[in-house]
């Protein structure tokens, strides 16, 4: 691997355009080795034109050539297809990417709510090893999931919760500002083991047992019902939290709800040897064939620093973060916020910023 090789899996619906903005940013922004793009197939589409969502070549190459990836989004049928499995799923898998982390801020200086708090999704387990079952029975269907906790995946996201804690302190330390999470590091853990004590209570357990090598991380727990009421009552209260791959899921929606848009939320996939950016909303067919193009691009393009910021640039990663805060600022926005402005716009205006 040589330099900062990029896969760009640009998927499907809005993924074509958002991930193409997210790209001009990479090529743009200061302080980074110059990058090379690989354009990756997988998605609904795909499936449809060669039988594979997410085909072997696109798998190896982002483990032979790539220092890092980028995903747009990908659509998937919520009845059955046969054949057909979300390639996003697979691809956590096959890479080992164990941990969605997902921060959700309010912009400072804009109205709303002050939110700063990231959510960190367990990525490879719970209900999502998807076996499912169902089975005919005197009473009609029956259908059956199984949902994994193991200590191993959750020791691990664990760690990453305090991790992200402990540099998100950092950070506000280095940077200032006085809106959002005031207090000491903090990790909520989010369960549901008052009723499923051996699965979430497993999950708690595992969290709870590395907290001590984060003496100082504050550790609090809340039950994830009662978490979506305080999601809504009192999001300033939220920092770090620490989630199983389903509960993480639904959560993070809610916070891109708090911040006025699913189209201004990123994540990032993170194994312990590879990156993926990813936006944390999906193809969003009813937009997909606008022209000119109305997809909010800065779910991607925030995508795209924080990928950089987990492979160590950090500075760049700022660069990105300010110059899309002051577009937002100076009203560069797409109709999901109220504006009237199209992904090239909102794109330009960000570039202009850098
Ligand atoms: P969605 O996130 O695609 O869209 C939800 C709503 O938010 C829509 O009204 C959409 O227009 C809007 N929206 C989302 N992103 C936007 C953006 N960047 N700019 C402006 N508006 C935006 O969720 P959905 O409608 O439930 O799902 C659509 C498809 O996407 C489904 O096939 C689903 O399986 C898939 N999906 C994929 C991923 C992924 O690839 N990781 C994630 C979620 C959903
Ligand atoms: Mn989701």
């Amino acid at each position: 691997k040589k330099g900062l090789r990029i896969g760009m899996i640009a998927g499907d619906g809005i993924g074509r355009v958002v991930l193409p903005a997210a790209q001009r940013v990479l090529q743009n922004v200061p302080g980074i080795p110059t990058p090379t793009f690989v354009n990756l197939d997988a998605g609904f589409e795909h499936f449809q034109k060669t039988g594979v969502a997410l085909p072997p070549a696109t798998v190896q190459t982002l483990k032979n050539e790539c220092t890092a990836a980028m995903f747009g989004a990908v659509s998937s049928p919520s009845h059955k297809v046969a054949g057909y499995s979300s390639p996003i799923v697979a691809l956590r898998k096959e890479m080992d990417l164990y941990a969605n982390v997902r921060p959700v801020k309010s912009v400072q200086g804009t109205e709303g709510r002050d939110v700063d708090m990231t959510i960190v999704r367990e990525n490879t387990e719970c209900l999502y090893i998807k076996q499912e079952t169902i089975e005919d029975t005197p009473q009609g269907k029956v259908a059956r999931a199984t949902r994994q906790i193991s200590e191993r995946a959750s020791t691990r996201i664990g760690r990453m919760s305090f991790e992200i804690a402990l540099a998100a302190a950092e950070v506000k330390k280095q940077r200032g500002g006085n809106y959002g999470w005031q207090g000491p590091p903090t990790v909520t853990i989010v369960h549901k083991s008052n009723v499923l004590s051996i699965t979430d209570g497993l999950f708690r357990e595992s969290v709870r047992a590395v907290a001590g090598d984060y003496p100082g991380v504050v550790v609090e727990e809340q039950i994830v019902d009662s978490l979506v009421y305080r999601l809504f009552r009192e999001p300033e209260k939220l920092s770090v939290l620490c989630c199983p791959n389903l509960y993480g899921d639904i959560v993070s929606d809610g916070g891109a709800a708090l911040v006025g848009s699913l189209g201004l939320v990123p994540s990032v996939n993170v194994g312990d040897n590879f990156i993926m950016g990813e936006p944390v909303h999906g193809s969003a067919p009813d937009i997909a064939d606008r022209v000119p193009s109305i997809a909010n691009p800065i779910a991607s393009i925030r995508s795209a620093a924080l990928m950089l910021e987990f492979m160590g640039y950090v500075e760049p990663a700022a660069k990105i973060y300010d110059a899309v805060d002051d577009a937002i600022r100076k009203g560069f926005v797409t109709p999901d916020l109220g504006g009237k402005m199209s992904t090239d716009e909102v794109t330009e205006e960000i570039l202009r910023n850098l």
